[in-house]
């Protein structure tokens, strides 16, 4: 069996530096305030921001949700005027000093397009790396919040000590969000790196050149015991619903009896992710 790469600890340690961090902004004025703007329906998202509004609140951050979706009473009555509301929105936030942090949760309505919304967030409060500058000044390995999930997944393999330089790592998916950051960062530390994405012909076969597999596809079970190689280490990003309203991951369990390490679904790099962007809202505002 592989080790089991866990989320927990290192979210917990996260979490514990955040909430002195914060303490010591709150006690001198700044209270460390993130920002949330969400216009949508989905159960998944509104789960998201309650859990990340919960956990903003025990480390010691405010949370702000502005709810534009269909169950709420200031919602315009068109998709495009919900839109406009959202730019409207984002645009106020960057511009209000007391504001440190900005989350433009998807899914969005109307074909929105996250690149074009969150190009509004101010990058200094970009604390998910949405704002496609601050995606361009991670590739150019300027300063910038990469995105939450993105650090997650490399804070989690620095946590289990998994060597990257010069190793070979293949990513499965190249969304703005998960798979092209994740490359980035893996090459930033010296990985030699292949993205994968819906159109690669033969995927088993290039995920089993990867001594570290991220996987980003959100298709469950996606990556089975043919797609790794022995002793590889696999970060599974994937979070699908499940029939018995669980949570499953883009690789199947089965991988553990081939795998040197494997995080698990949930457990793994969900809890980090959030520990991190709570993380970046208390460095916006000014901790270190
Ligand atoms: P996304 O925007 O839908 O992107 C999925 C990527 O996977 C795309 O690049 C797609 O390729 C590729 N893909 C889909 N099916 C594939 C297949 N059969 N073979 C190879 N590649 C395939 O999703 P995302 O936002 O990146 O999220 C990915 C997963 O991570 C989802 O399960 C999501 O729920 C999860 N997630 C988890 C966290 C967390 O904190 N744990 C945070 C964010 C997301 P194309 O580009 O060719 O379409």
């Amino acid at each position: 069996m592989s080790l089991v790469m866990s989320g927990r600890e290192l979210a917990a340690s996260i979490r514990s530096e955040t909430t002195a961090l914060a303490a010591e902004l709150t006690a001198a004025g700044r209270t460390p305030t993130l920002a949330v703007v969400t216009a949508t329906d989905d159960e998944a998202s509104a789960w998201y921001v309650r859990s990340l509004a919960r956990t903003a609140a025990k480390v010691g951050i405010a949370c702000d949700v502005t709810d534009l979706g269909p169950a709420s009473p200031s919602r315009p009555e068109s998709p495009e005027a919900v839109v406009e509301s959202i730019r409207v929105e984002l645009i106020a936030l960057s511009e209000n000093p007391l504001v440190h942090g900005i989350v433009l949760q998807t899914p969005l309505p109307g074909g929105a397009r996250l690149a074009d919304l969150a190009s509004l967030i101010d990058p200094a409060k970009d604390v998910d790396g949405a704002n496609p500058t601050s995606l361009g000044r991670l590739m150019t390995g300027l300063p910038a919040f990469a995105p939450a999930t993105a650090a997650a997944v490399l804070a989690l393999l620095d946590h289990y000590e998994v060597a990257l330089s010069g190793r070979r790592a293949v990513v499965v998916g190249r969304s703005a969000v998960v798979g092209k950051p994740v490359a980035q960062l893996l090459l930033a530390r010296d990985a030699t790196v292949t993205v994968c994405h819906s159109r690669t012909v033969g995927l088993a076969a290039v995920t089993s050149t990867a001594e570290v597999l991220v996987v980003a596809a959100g298709r469950a079970g996606l990556v089975g015991t043919s797609f790794v190689a022995a002793g590889a280490v696999v970060v599974d990003v994937g979070t699908n619903a499940v029939a018995d309203g669980g949570l499953a991951g883009d690789v199947d369990p089965a991988v553990a009896e081939v795998a040197g390490a494997l995080s698990p679904v949930p457990g793994g790099v969900g809890p980090v992710t959030t520990a991190l962007l709570l993380r970046h809202v208390v460095s916006a505002a000014g901790g270190v």
